[in-house]
């Protein structure tokens, strides 16, 4: 994957779970911005894809000073962690500090504007409607739906 190039490595990125027990920092540029339509996203995001923001552990601080912070074994060296108060999903983490890796997700960021996805993976379990979006009637707020 390409690095995100709206992203100078002088900026720093902020956010936290829906509740704010957790906070993220992120300082300069992430590895990767990456679509993932894996089906484990699919259930842990409750939507159809989750938008990955990859880094090196180094970059990224979590700061969980409430000890609410959950962390749950979704592979054979991953685990994906989420907030214990509000259930947000905060990371993808490996096992093995050699990948050098963390995964959070875009949505945790208070400003996300600049982290933009130049790839996708796992498109064998993308929805085929993904591609059509734009034809679906849209509104600018939310709606009353039956
Ligand atoms: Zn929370
Ligand atoms: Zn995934």
């Amino acid at each position: 994957m390409t690095p995100s190039s709206a992203a100078a490595p002088e900026d720093v990125l902020t956010g936290s779970c829906l509740c704010g027990a957790v906070r993220v920092t992120l300082t300069g540029a992430p590895s990767d911005v990456t679509l993932c339509h894996c089906t484990t996203c699919q259930k842990t995001s409750g939507g159809a894809f989750a938008v990955a923001v990859g880094s090196r552990p180094a970059q990224l601080s979590l700061d969980d000073p409430t000890a609410a912070l959950r962390f749950w074994q979704s592979g054979p060296e991953t685990r994906r962690s989420f907030c214990s108060r509000c259930g947000t999903t905060v990371g993808f983490h490996f096992d093995d500090p050699t990948r050098d890796r963390i995964t959070v997700w875009r949505g945790l960021f208070d400003d996300p504007s600049t982290l933009i996805p130049t790839g996708q993976i796992w498109t064998d379990s993308r929805p085929d409607w993904i591609c059509r979006l734009d034809c679906l009637p849209g509104h600018p707020r939310g709606v009353r739906l039956p």
